[in-house]
Order: structure tokens, then sequence, then C-alpha cells
């Protein structure tokens, strides 16, 4: 084998700089830990990624000390309530009025900068270190067949990183998980969707930001990025290449009759392909860790852009890491110890992502029944949400914080803000 350019030695090594990877990586390093985060891309500039952060997880990060000044210096939109819009009428199914005392709304914050900021923050530690275009292709283990660390490629070719903890924050298609012979099981696949962006215009529609429109080819969500529209569109999973070779006018059709104020923007789809296809998968994988190994975010579990809390669940997943897991790696502690704080994230954590991939399971196949009717208007249940104030209201609080409230920062995280 190839011997590596560089070796580095860390206590933890964080495959993945999404939104599980760089929180965890910055709350380890602000515990004093030396960390090294790996990303394969060479920003933190992706398209289409969930970045609405619920009213539970904006409190989450004001407990960290960090939210007003996240709120107060990315550009963002807040959303209050969800919505359903029909040509006749509009529905509102979840309000977020009582969420958070200080935080009740989602906070559509793009994941292009969110991520750096918090990169940002960790790299002010001195144990942070972040490499990107790193791209790990394989584990290294010990005599025991422990994993005790990784290879990547990058600049200057193969490196390594030896750490006693490799965390798998490598996303939805997973080398790590793969290379650590982790079995997954898809959960749901009913449904299938189509992004693009429309740039925003003076004279847009005040949209709060979360909504839905109903359709009969499909719904289309309609997310306020700042200085664009971010458009999905849902069909019914595989019905892509059947869209397709209808040409461009059926979609173009439903988006002038769903979103007429997009106007002339929308005439200048060509063709269905024009979107980007995101097949809407639900995975479960069968256990989160081997020895020196741990699987968090979509790495461990891919949920549904169904609900828009990928990245909340991803955020909760590097919370509970950071606590089952610092103080172990900062006292020294041995192997079972680190392992058994594996298996408590993993035990904390599992429920309520499997409670949240149920749910998905089931509105993506109603929802998906309901486009192949080719209706237009939310299920019989969320219209009559929508009817009594009180009932949206507890919507709202269930699917914003019930599943996704991730846990009070350790002290072993908070104390050392102090020192740096
Ligand atoms: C197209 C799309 C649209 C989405 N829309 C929504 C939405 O509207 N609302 C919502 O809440 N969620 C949405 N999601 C889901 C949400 O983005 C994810 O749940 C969330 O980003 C998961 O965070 P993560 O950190 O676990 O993984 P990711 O955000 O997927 O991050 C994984 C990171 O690992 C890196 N990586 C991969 N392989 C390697 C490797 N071998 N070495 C080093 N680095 C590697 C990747 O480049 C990536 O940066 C969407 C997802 C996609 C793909």
């Amino acid at each position: 084998m190839v011997e590596p350019q560089e070796v580095t030695e860390a206590e933890c090594v964080v495959v993945g700089g999404g939104p599980a990877g760089v929180v965890l990586g910055y709350l380890l390093a602000r515990a004093g830990l030396r960390v090294v985060l790996l990303e394969a891309q060479a920003d933190f500039n992706r398209r289409f990624r969930g970045d609405t952060l619920a009213p539970s997880v904006l409190d989450y990060l004001d407990q960290l000390g960090l939210a007003d000044e996240i709120l107060n210096t990315i550009p963002h939109t807040r959303a209050r309530a969800f919505q359903w819009h029909t040509p006749k009428k509009t529905y509102t199914i979840a309000r977020y009025d009582k969420t958070s005392a200080k935080h009740p709304y989602y906070a559509l914050i793009p994941q292009a900068l969110f991520l750096p900021h918090m990169v940002k923050l960790a790299a002010a530690h001195p144990g942070f270190e972040v490499r990107m275009r790193a791209k790990v292709n394989q584990l290294l283990r010990d005599d025991t067949g422990r994993v005790c660390g990784v290879r990547h490629t990058g600049e200057g070719g193969q490196r390594e990183v030896r750490a006693r903890l490799v965390i798998a924050a490598d996303g939805r298609n997973s080398k790590v998980r793969v290379l650590a012979g982790a079995q997954t099981t898809q959960l749901g696949a009913s449904l299938d969707l189509l992004w693009r962006e429309f740039p925003r215009r003076d004279g847009d529609p005040a949209l709060s930001g979360l909504q839905l429109f109903g359709h009969p080819l499909g719904t289309i969500a309609v997310l306020n990025q700042v200085d664009h529209w971010q458009i999905g569109f849902t069909i019914e999973a595989g019905s892509f290449p059947r869209l397709r070779e209808g040409g461009a006018g059926p979609v173009v059709a439903a988006l002038r009759t769903s979103l007429p104020w997009l106007g002339d923007r929308v005439d200048a789809i060509a063709d269905p392909a024009e979107f980007t296809l995101l097949p809407v998968r639900i995975t479960k994988v069968d256990r989160w860790y081997r020895p020196g190994v741990l699987l968090i975010g979509d790495a461990a579990h891919v949920i549904s852009p169904v609900g828009g809390n990928g990245i909340n669940f991803a955020i909760c997943d590097a919370a509970e890491t950071a606590n089952r897991i610092a103080g172990v790696l900062l006292d020294g502690g041995p192997d079972a110890e680190l392992d058994a704080a594996c298996a408590e994230v993993e035990a904390r954590r599992r429920p309520p992502v499997q409670a949240e991939q149920e749910r998905q399971v089931r509105i993506e196949r109603g929802s998906a029944a309901r486009v192949r009717r080719g209706l237009a208007s939310p299920a019989p249940v969320l219209r009559l949400v929508a009817a009594v104030k009180p009932l949206a209201t507890f919507f709202g609080s269930l699917n914003a914080k019930g599943l996704m409230a991730p846990a009070a920062p350790a002290d072993v995280i908070l104390r050392r803000e102090t020192q740096v």
C-alpha cells in the first residue's frame, strides 16, 4: 500500500462537513478536544439542502450563546406558520407561536452561510482543524480490528488522521457507513422531489417562507431564500421519466396556475430536466456504531425532506454525541467507556428518529395517493387541523419541537468557552 504523505493525531476525526459534522466539530473543539473535520467538497456552497432551523434548535444555539449572533449576522427569513394553498383556499396547518418564548419561528438560514459560520466559530478554538477537498476512502484499524482513524485524499495525496473515534457524518450515501459494514434498510420511497431556484423580484408576495401549493400534477413547496425562491415539486416516486416525456408544458402550466406571480421566470423552463431530482428516501441503519466509529445525521438515518427537519435531526444528533463523548475523550477513558457512550447516543437518538421516520412514511404514502388521484387540497385531517386554530398551534408545537429538542449542552461543553 502507498504510504500516506502525512499522519495527524487527534482525539476525534469527523467525516463530513454538513450540519451534523460541522456542529459536532464546533462542540468538541469548544470542549477543548483536538478534532479534525474532513469535507470532501471544496466549499459549503450546496444547493437545495435543508436549511429550516426549528425553534428548539434556535433555543439550543441560544444556550450555547450563538443564536443572537447568527440571527443578527446571517441573512435569513422567518416562518411563523406552515401554510397549504389551493386555488380556492389557504389552510394554516401549523402555527409556531407557542413553540419557543424567544424563537417562535423556523429560521430559513442557507446551509451555504450557516456551515462556514460554524466552522469559523470552531476555528477560534485551538484544537480544531478543517480540511476541505478531503475525501475519506479508507478506515484504519488496529490489531484487534478496532477503527482507529481514516485515510483521505486531498492536496498532497493520501493523508491519514489517527483518532480514538471516527464520526461518520458523511450524509445519505455515507462511505464510512459502507466501510464500517453497517446495513441499511429502506423504509419508504413514495415520493420524489424536483428542485429549482427562481430569482426574487420586487413585488413578489410576502410569503412566510414555508408554503405548499396543491396542484393536481404534484405539490409545490415554496421556500423563501432571501435573494431567491427555492421551488420544490413533489411527484410520485419513479414518475420523473414520464414527466420528462411530456415536456416542460405541464410543469410550466402548474407553476403558472399556482404561482402566477413568477410570470416569465417560469416560461424559461424548456425541459423538466432543468429541475434537480431528489429521490426522497427514508432509510434506517442496523446499528449506529462499531468499535471506534459512530454514525450520525443522514449517515445514520436518511430523513425525508417532508416536514423539513433533516437539518434539525442532524443537529440533535451532534448535540447528543458531544454530550456523551466529550468527557470520555477529555478524560482518556478506556475504549469500553467510549463504546458505551456511542451506544448511549444511539439509545437516545434512535426513538425520536424512528418516530419521525414512521410519521414521514405515513405522510408520504398519503401524499403519493393524493398526487395519483390528482387532488390539490390537503388530507381531511389537515383540513380539520387548519379549521381549529388551537389544533394548528398544537400541531406546530408537535412538529417543531416535539421530536427535535436537542439535549441541553453538557457542562463540559459550556464551561470551556470562557477560556478561548
Ligand atoms: C437535495 C436535498 C434537499 C433537501 N431538502 C431538505 C429540506 O428542505 N429540509 C430539510 O430539513 N432537509 C432537507 N434535506 C435533508 C438535509 O439537507 C439533510 O438531512 C441534512 O443536511 C443532513 O445533514 P448531515 O450533516 O447528516 O449530512 P449532509 O448535509 O448530507 O452532509 C454530509 C457531508 O459529507 C460530505 N462527504 C460525503 N462523503 C464524504 C467523504 N467520503 N469524505 C469526506 N466528506 C464526505 C459531503 O460533501 C457533505 O458535505 C435535503 C437533502 C437533499 C440532498
